[in-house]
This record gives structure tokens, C-alpha cells and sequence, in this order.
């Protein structure tokens, strides 16, 4: 361990790094043990070479946006996290913007409204990263990401650089090739319409109007847990289970939307996940629905 800690001092010096570094700083859940090491390149070329760097010693990495769709486990994550804070960069050319893995969604919109450009309207209250929105295909009020997206610009595991468009990155319901494939998602471009400033507004406020008024949005939690099964609305169904309020631990499945699961009182990675099967177990008791979680669940759990 020590090595590798001199290793990498050495070797990617002008990289911030921090050494055993708590997530749940930065989990929306505010829950998760700590990273090995915390990496925040600035741009392209550090990250590139913390992938190498990494691939070379072979220690495991993985990269997070906002951590808004995550469940970090409680005994963290070994190896390097690569967080995408400072390359946000957002762009307009035309129609087209063009945004950084870790330029925030909601100020991407923030820009397309600025500018009168219209289409981004679904996404003004999704609190993920650009590239946490790719990767998950994020989607609200009838929009996705692939609606809007025209390409997107990627690293492989293996450090090569692609851009890849839209029908490359075989997006489903919640999906995309990227998560098969472990590739990062580097910079996305999307093409949007001109648009009526006031009316872009209107419906920018409307939508997250919409929002504070269902979700239980004063809470940390990682939005809607489950993906909505065939037919149904996995609120719904919860709801129907007899589960609002529900708690284990310091967690529990809000009273407001029932699809959400809260963290009320110091709740740990570990009451998220004993909440989340129990639920599963009950609806499918109840209904015969069997939930699939949207959120990811990543990490280590504590021995
Ligand atoms: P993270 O949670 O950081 O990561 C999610 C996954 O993406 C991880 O596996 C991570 O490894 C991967 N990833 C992140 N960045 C990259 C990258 N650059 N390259 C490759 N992989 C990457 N989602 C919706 O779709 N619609 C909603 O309406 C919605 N509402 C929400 C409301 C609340 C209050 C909350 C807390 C969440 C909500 N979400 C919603 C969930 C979440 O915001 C989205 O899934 C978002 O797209 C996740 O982005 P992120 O940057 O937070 O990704």
C-alpha cells in the first residue's frame, strides 16, 4: 500500500489526490465509506493519465458524478475514484452544446435557457452530471438524454479516445452502451431548437414546481430507487404495500413519494440496502411485481 502511495506521489504530482477520503461528502445519500484515492483531474490529459497510471499498476478505478444515482457501500471503495468536478465546461455553438463530463445537468439547462434554446426543459431538475445523465440515459416528463444527445466523446478502458453518436451508444430506458462497456464519458454534445426565452422559463419552472411538490427534495436520498416496471409506477405499488414511512435503521421510504428512500437520521449504505430488499420482498408479496433498482449500489460493505 505504502508503495503504491509514493507511486503515485511521484508519478502524478501535479494531480490532486486525496488519500483516504470519506464519500459520503459527496453522495447525495450522504452515506459511503472512503476511496483509497480521490482524484480530481482538470482536464483530459490528467485524466488519461490517472487511467494508465492506474491500468499499469493495476489497481482498480472507477469515476462518479454528482453521486446522485449511487448507494456507496459503507466500507468504501478501494482504488482510485475519479470525480469530474473540475472539467465543466459548458460551450454554445448555434443550436449545439456542448458540456463536460462534469458540468451539472441543471446548469447545462440553465445555459440552454439563456441562450433560447429549447428541448432541455425535462432535465432543468435532474441533480446528475453530464455524464452521470449519459451513462444512465437520465430522463423526466417525457425527455431523455437521447432525445437531445448528438454524440458523445469517450475514453476506453483501455485509454483510447472515440466519440461515438447517438445510435453507437444504444440507449434503452435507463441504459446505454456505456455501462456495458466501462468506457467514460468525457464530453457530450446536444442539439437543441431555438425557443422563446419566457416560454423555456415557464415550463423550466413549472416542471420543477412539479418536482418540489412530490419529492421529498429537503432530504439526501438518490432519487427514485426502483425503475418503473412494465405497467406500473413502483411508487404506486410501494404505496399499495402498505410501505410509506417504512424504516430500517436511519432510512426510510418517504412519506411523500413513496418511490424515494430518505436518509432521516444518520442512516448508513447498509439500512439502504437491507430497505431496499425488503421492500422488494414485500411489493412482490403484495403485488407479484418483482422491483429492479435504478440506483447503483457500488463498493465494499463494512467486515
Ligand atoms: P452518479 O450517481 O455519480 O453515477 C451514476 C453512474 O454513472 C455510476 O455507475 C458512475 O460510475 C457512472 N458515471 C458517472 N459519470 C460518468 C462518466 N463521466 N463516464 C462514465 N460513467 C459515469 N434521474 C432521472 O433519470 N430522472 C429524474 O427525474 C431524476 N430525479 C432525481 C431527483 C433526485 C432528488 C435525485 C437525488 C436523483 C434523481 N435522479 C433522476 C437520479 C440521478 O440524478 C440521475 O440518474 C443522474 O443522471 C445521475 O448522474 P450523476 O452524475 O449523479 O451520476
Amino acid at each position: 500500500m505504502t508503495q503504491i502511495h509514493e507511486q503515485i506521489k511521484q508519478e502524478l504530482t501535479d494531480i490532486e489526490i486525496r488519500f483516504d477520503a470519506p464519500l459520503k461528502d459527496y453522495t447525495y445519500t450522504k452515506v459511503g465509506g472512503p476511496a483509497d484515492y480521490l482524484a480530481f483531474p482538470k482536464n483530459k490529459a490528467e485524466l488519461i493519465r490517472l487511467v494508465v497510471f492506474a491500468n499499469e499498476y493495476n489497481i482498480p478505478w472507477i469515476v462518479l458524478g454528482n453521486a446522485s444515482n449511487l448507494i456507496v457501500r459503507d466500507g468504501g471503495i478501494r482504488g482510485f475514484v475519479i470525480l469530474f468536478d473540475r472539467l465543466d465546461n459548458i460551450t454554445v455553438n448555434g443550436y449545439t452544446i456542448e458540456a463536460e463530463a462534469g458540468a451539472s445537468l441543471i446548469e447545462t439547462t440553465k445555459v440552454a435557457l439563456y441562450h433560447s434554446l429549447t428541448g432541455f426543459e425535462f432535465a432543468c431538475g435532474i441533480p446528475g452530471s453530464v455524464g452521470g445523465a449519459v451513462f444512465m440515459n437520465a430522463g423526466a416528463y417525457g425527455g431523455e438524454i437521447a432525445h437531445v444527445l448528438v454524440s458523445a466523446q469517450i475514453l476506453t478502458r483501455d485509454g483510447q479516445i472515440k466519440t461515438l453518436e447517438t445510435e453507437d451508444l444504444r440507449f434503452g430506458y435507463r441504459s446505454s452502451f456505456i455501462q456495458d462497456s466501462g468506457a467514460i464519458v468525457i464530453s457530450a454534445k446536444f442539439a437543441l431548437s431555438p425557443g422563446d426565452y419566457h416560454l423555456i422559463q415557464q415550463e423550466m419552472n413549472r416542471l420543477n414546481y412539479l418536482r418540489a411538490l412530490k419529492q421529498p427534495l429537503e432530504y439526501p436520498s438518490c432519487g427514485s430507487v426502483f425503475k418503473r416496471p412494465h405497467g406500473y409506477f413502483a411508487g404506486q405499488l410501494i404505496m399499495e404495500a402498505g410501505l410509506k414511512g417504512y424504516r430500517i435503521g436511519g432510512v426510510e421510504v418517504s412519506q411523500k413519494h413513496a418511490g424515494f428512500m430518505i436518509n432521516v437520521d444518520q442512516g448508513t449504505a447498509q439500512d439502504y440496502e437491507n430497505l431496499i430488499a425488503a421492500v422488494i420482498e414485500k411489493v412482490r408479496l403484495h403485488s407479484g411485481v418483482t422491483l429492479e433498482p435504478e440506483v447503483r449500489i457500488i463498493g465494499e460493505a463494512l467486515e
